[in-house]
């Protein structure tokens, strides 16, 4: 294995777990974390919850699950170049997104709208709740019981009053202080991936169109040298091959700028990491870059009228079912009842969030379809 760097994480310089374990035989702890999250029931719900189109939208869209491989991919490469824990960067990749509600960021904002009296909803919270609490799998304790480090890189945003909450994992909220560089490194790749695929996904769909990418830069200068080194490719292949060079390009300009920033900084040591300024970032140049292409991405493709339109009713869904299940918990499945009598709202988001976008849909339906009373008990 590659020899990891001295700020890097380690199993020596780790934080451990919640409950103490055996030494897990033949793998890392690292790499345990990461069986325990592909093992879990939320990861597997993943494929059928969306980024920006409905599942049913079309096959070939990125769900949250290809969509969290793709950001594992690239942060492996990343923190494999940096002489950086592998394992770990992987974890928190394959678990950023695990705490998601159903469709998207629409279902994300109606969910914190309903919650706005009851402590809001953060979907980085919700997936560190579902690795620390919500999945029931082991005998000795509730969620995963990962590493600090993995819970930790988890979190990427959150509250002073959350943080204040949270104890070891919401400190560094608190004193101003960064997470790993694996962490950032997650949180650099899942920038990198949504970016390039929103724009795949985005003309596949024909929402957007080539023409229009003429005006971002990072598009249009690789489209360009695509079209001159290959004149008769097809249009299919040259967007491939144009996003290709894109993450090619975004991944090596993050490495080479980290790299800078680790000796400007001179860090020598995980703490050193924890109380720099960020790290893990890209040129200044490729900064403004990506920003061009997100305020693009924004404007052109996740409010389009028709994204808008989908949005709309996912919305109306999630706070649908939020107001049923308040008013009458009895209509909720036996285990979040239980929940219910701590904490009803907590208990509604964890049920809601924890759907998939076809779950959802079916149990509107199931409620709401009284038309047909059959609907309920299927
Ligand atoms: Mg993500």
């Amino acid at each position: 294995m590659n020899k990891l760097a001295e700020y890097a994480v380690t199993e020596k310089n780790s934080r451990g777990r919640c409950f103490a374990e055996q030494t897990p035989l033949g793998r890392s702890e690292f790499q345990r974390d990461r069986d325990r999250i592909i093992h879990s029931g939320a990861f597997r719900r993943l494929e059928y919850k969306t980024q920006v189109f409905v599942n049913h939208e079309g096959d070939l869209f990125r769900t949250r699950l290809t969509h969290s491989i793709e950001v594992s991919q690239i942060a492996r490469s990343i923190a494999r170049c940096l002489h950086l824990n592998e394992d770990l960067a992987e974890a928190v990749s394959l678990a950023h997104d695990l705490g998601h509600t159903p469709f998207g960021h629409a279902g994300q904002d109606a969910l914190n709208l309903c919650m706005k009296d009851y402590g809001g909803f953060e979907h980085n919270l919700q997936s560190l709740r579902v690795v620390d609490l919500l999945e029931e799998r082991y005998a000795k304790f509730d969620g995963l019981n990962l590493c600090f480090e993995t819970r930790e890189g988890i979190l990427k945003h959150c509250s002073a009053e959350n943080a204040a909450a949270l104890g070891g994992v919401g400190e560094r909220f608190l004193n101003g202080q960064r997470p790993s560089l694996e962490a950032q490194i997650a949180n650099v790749a899942d920038e990198i991936a949504y970016n390039n695929h929103d724009v795949d996904d985005g003309l596949r769909s024909g929402l957007i169109t080539l023409e229009q990418l003429n005006d971002v830069p990072l598009v249009a200068n690789h489209l360009r040298q695509v079209r001159n080194e290959y004149p008769n490719l097809s249009e299919r292949r040259v967007i491939h091959e144009t996003i290709r060079h894109m993450i090619n390009t975004l991944v090596s300009d993050v490495i080479e700028s980290s790299e800078r920033n680790i000796k400007e900084y001179k860090i020598v040591s995980l703490d050193d990491v924890r109380n720099a300024p960020p790290i893990l970032s890209f040129s200044e140049e490729m900064f403004e870059q990506q920003r061009t292409l997100k305020n693009f991405l924004r404007t052109h493709l996740y409010r389009h009228y028709k994204v808008m339109r989908m949005s709309n009713k996912a919305q109306r869904i999630i706070s649908d079912l939020f107001e049923v299940f308040m008013k009458d918990v009895r209509l909720l499945p036996p285990q979040f009842q239980i929940h219910a009598e701590a904490d009803r709202a907590r208990a509604v988001a964890d049920y809601i969030a924890g759907m998939t976008d076809r779950y959802a849909i079916r149990e509107h339906k199931r409620i709401f379809a009284v038309g047909d009373l059959s609907e309920s008990l299927i």
